[in-house]
C-alpha cells in the first residue's frame, strides 16, 4: 500500500514540476490540425509490470495522436509478416543525425536504403510490407494489433488530423515518390501514403501507450493477461532500433540522460520502455526543437534518476 502511494505521490510531483516546461516549448504546427492541443496539457502513466498496476497523473486520459510513434507499430507487423532479412534489405538500422523527414539521405546513399525504420522514409517502406488483402484489411491489422497491445478495443483513427495531414503531406509524398524511383519502394504510392497517414493518425491516450510500451518492455507479453502479442526476437530488434533512433537526433542526448528504449511522436506522446520493469506513456503536446515533448523529456528525465531506469 505504502508503495503505491509512493508511486503515485512521485507522478504528481514529477507533472507539477515539470509542468513549466511547456511554456517554452512549441506545438507541432505543420499539420494544421495538430495545432488545436493544449500547448500546457502534460501527463503520464507508469505500467509495473510485474504486478500489473497503473499509476498515472496529470492529462492521462486525453486523446492525442501517436504520429510516428506508430512506427514501431508498423515496424513489428512488417517484421512478423516478412521476417528480419527481408524487412533489413528495404531499410537500414543506422541513426542518422538528421531531422525526422530529410530528403538529403535518400539520395546522399546513392539510392541505398532509408537509414532506420524510425524516420519517414523508413517507416513509409514498413508500412509498405505489411500483409493483407487491400489497404482496409492492412488498416484493420494495424487497428487490431494495437486494440490488442493496449488492452483498449476502442482505439481508431481521428479523422480530423487523418484529413490534415494527408493534405499537407508533400514532404512525405516526395520522400515516397523518390523511393519508389529507386524501387525500394513497391506497389502503389498513394495506396501506402494514406495507409501511413492514417497509422500516423490513430488516437490514444498516456494510459493506453503506457501499456504498450509495456508489452514492448515484457518481451512482446501482456502483464495483464500473459497472451504473448510479439514474439521475443521481434521486441529485441525494436527495443534496440527505440534506443538508437527512437528520439529523433536527440536519441543519444535521451540515451545519456534516460537510458531506455524510447519512440515519440510530434502528437507530443512518448513511449518509453523500460524492460521487464515498466511501460511509460507520457503526453504533453509542447515540443522542443527536436520535435519531442519539452515537458516530457523533463519527466523521463526525474523519473530516470528517481527509479534508476536506465538500463546502461
Ligand atoms: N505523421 C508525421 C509525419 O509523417 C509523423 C512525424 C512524427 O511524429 O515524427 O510527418
Amino acid at each position: 500500500m505504502k508503495r503505491k502511494k509512493l508511486m503515485k505521490n512521485l507522478l504528481i510531483n514529477l507533472v507539477e514540476k515539470n509542468k513549466k516546461y511547456t511554456e517554452e516549448g512549441k506545438l507541432a504546427s505543420y499539420i494544421p490540425a495538430l495545432l488545436k492541443a493544449d500547448k500546457e496539457a502534460l501527463g503520464l502513466c507508469v505500467v509495473d509490470i510485474k504486478n500489473n498496476e497503473e499509476y498515472w497523473a496529470g492529462d492521462s486520459d486525453v486523446k492525442f495522436t501517436i504520429q510516428s510513434i506508430s512506427k514501431v507499430v508498423s515496424l513489428i507487423i512488417a517484421l512478423n509478416d516478412n521476417g528480419r532479412e527481408n524487412v533489413f534489405k528495404k531499410v537500414n538500422v543506422e541513426p542518422t543525425g538528421m531531422g525526422f523527414n530529410s530528403i538529403v539521405n535518400l539520395e546522399i546513399r546513392n539510392q541505398d536504403r532509408p537509414y532506420n525504420p524510425m524516420i519517414n522514409a523508413g517507416a513509409i517502406v514498413t508500412t509498405s510490407l505489411i500483409f493483407g488483402e487491400n489497404e482496409d484489411h492492412k488498416l484493420q491489422r494495424i487497428l487490431n494489433f494495437l486494440r490488442r497491445a493496449t488492452n483498449n478495443p476502442s482505439i481508431d483513427i481521428n479523422k480530423e488530423i487523418y484529413e490534415s495531414e494527408k493534405a499537407t503531406g508533400d514532404r512525405n509524398r516526395s520522400l515516397a515518390y523518390f523511393m519508389k524511383s529507386s524501387n525500394i519502394l513497391e506497389g502503389n504510392v498513394e495506396e501506402v501514403l494514406d495507409l501511413y497517414f492514417k497509422q500516423c493518425s490513430i488516437e490514444a491516450t498516456a494510459k493506453d501507450m503506457a501499456r504498450f510500451a509495456a508489452v514492448i518492455a515484457n518481451d512482446g507479453i501482456a502483464p495483464w493477461s500473459d497472451e504473448i502479442l510479439i514474439s521475443r526476437e521481434v521486441c529485441r530488434i525494436v527495443k534496440t532500433i527505440m534506443v538508437t533512433c527512437g528520439m529523433y537526433d536527440a536519441s543519444g542526448e535521451f540515451a545519456v540522460h534516460v537510458g531506455v528504449p524510447a519512440k515519440s511522436g510530434v502528437g507530443g506522446g512518448i513511449i518509453a520502455t523500460v524492460p521487464k520493469r515498466y511501460g511509460i506513456g507520457i503526453y504533453g503536446p509542447a515540443l522542443d526543437s527536436k520535435g519531442n515533448s519539452i515537458g516530457g523529456i523533463h519527466i523521463l528525465k526525474d523519473l530516470s534518476e528517481e527509479l534508476e531506469l536506465s538500463i546502461f
